[in-house]
């Protein structure tokens, strides 16, 4: 009750959350159910795993239903130590240099509430993956957004326009590579001015390479640059690299002193991860390191072939589509169709045309929107079936004259 007596009231909500919006991928695929719509929107595959990652999946459930370790099972924490120290040159403790978390999206959380102190500063290159600045927020940090360009078809890192941004008070650098939403994958002297940025400011750099497997162009990995190791956390999850996004199981690799740290905020948060994933996992890694890289680079082939099926569609279509290097998505404006502004084209794509995409905008600061009016980001780690009949509606769509529903 209110002081009067009379007006209901309901407890408030702490400020970190209040107003706080939903994300747009819960609100884009809840559109995609409602419309019978083809989900083009979050990315997440549609396609069943092979039999390998079921019979994982069946094993890991076999006799662990306890709690795991709170750093992680061992027999992950390995499978992560050997694969990313082989690849980094570096020998690597499971225990000291892996943390296991709920899915990259705990991991980036638990790097955020270790190392940011309200009133610090997290760059963040724009677009940037939703979750980020509000990550950044409930942790009472502020947020400096640092626009990429778009050169031709291809997104790019604006190098000067990050270093100008580092400062005295930024604490992290916020990356990712392959990048969603825009697809760039970070070339070494991107990923070189990234690191002597934050070594001027003394700041860390969080790299989100949840896409590690999934560049269609050489890709390195920013703890592998000279000088990186010291001051980056890895982040990255199984869900790309298996199709398996609904597991949610990730990790943090890095230096031990900032992976402890990360720890000390992970076992508040869930302390430990579900056991029989863990043990599916572990199976997994193991099974690709023994094949040489085949399966890897089976799957980037299949998805750089739906890539090229979705930007033809899309071009067909009218869209200017922008060229992915890696990750999921494809960037495509819709300004030369008439449609300047892409989140109202986003709410209305469904019901016109039988298909979801996400706005860019949901990508962006306010202060940066101009930066991607008219544009929306389309998902091609979907079925071939699915991006065909993706095709037919958006073409159908195309001849009704681009009309509303
Ligand atoms: N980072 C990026 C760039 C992503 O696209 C995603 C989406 N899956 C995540 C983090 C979250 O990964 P996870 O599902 O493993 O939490
Ligand atoms: N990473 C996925 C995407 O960008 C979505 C993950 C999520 O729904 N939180 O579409």
């Amino acid at each position: 009750m209110s002081a009067d007596g009379a007006t209901p009231t309901r407890p408030r909500d702490a400020a970190r959350v209040a107003g706080m919006g939903e994300t747009v991928f819960a609100t884009y695929s809840a559109l995609a159910r409602a419309t019978n719509a083809i989900n083009l929107g979050q990315g997440f595959p549609d396609d069943a795993p092979d039999g390998a990652v079921l019979e994982a999946l069946r094993a890991g459930a076999d006799g662990h239903q306890q709690y795991a370790p709170m750093p992680g099972d061992p027999n992950l924490t390995g499978a992560i130590a050997r694969a990313l120290g082989g690849a980094l040159a570096r020998d690597l403790d499971p225990l000291a240099n892996v943390q296991v978390t709920v899915g990259a999206t705990e991991g980036l959380f638990a790097s955020v509430q270790a190392l940011v102190d309200p009133g610090d500063e997290v760059v963040i290159v724009e677009p940037w993956y939703d979750a980020y600045p509000e990550m950044v927020r409930m942790a009472g940090g502020r947020v400096v957004g640092v626009p990429m360009r778009l050169e031709g078809a291809r997104w790019r890192l604006d190098r000067a326009a990050l270093t100008a941004a580092v400062g005295p008070r930024t604490r992290l650098v916020m990356v990712n590579t392959p990048h969603n939403p825009t697809g760039a994958v970070y070339d070494d002297d991107d990923l070189d001015a990234i690191v002597a940025a934050a070594a001027r400011a003394d700041a860390v750099v969080l790299s989100d390479e949840v896409y590690e497997h999934l560049a269609f162009v050489p890709f390195t990995r920013l703890a592998s640059r000279p000088g990186a190791w010291e001051r980056t956390l890895t982040v990255s999850s199984i869900g790309k690299s298996f199709g398996v996004t609904g597991w949610k199981v990730g990790w943090v690799s890095g230096p031990d002193d900032l992976v402890g740290a990360v720890r000390a905020a992970h076992q508040w948060i869930p302390f430990a991860v579900a056991t029989p994933l863990q043990r599916a996992c572990a199976t997994l890694l193991e099974g690709v390191a023994s094949d040489g890289g085949a399966s890897f680079a089976r799957l980037r082939a299949s998805l750089e072939r739906r890539r090229d099926l979705l930007t033809a569609v899309l071009t067909d279509t009218g869209f200017t589509a922008h060229h992915a290097d890696g990750g999921y998505f494809v960037v495509a404006d819709a300004t030369a169709l008439g449609f300047g502004d892409g989140e109202a084209l986003a709410r209305a794509l469904p019901a016109a045309a039988g298909v979801v995409a996400i706005p860019m905008r949901a990508f962006v600061s306010g202060e940066h929107c101009a930066l991607v009016d008219g544009m929306l980001r389309f998902a091609f780690c979907k079925g071939d079936d699915a991006i065909a009949e993706a095709g037919v509606r958006l073409r159908a769509w195309r001849d009704r004259g681009f009309a509303a529903a």
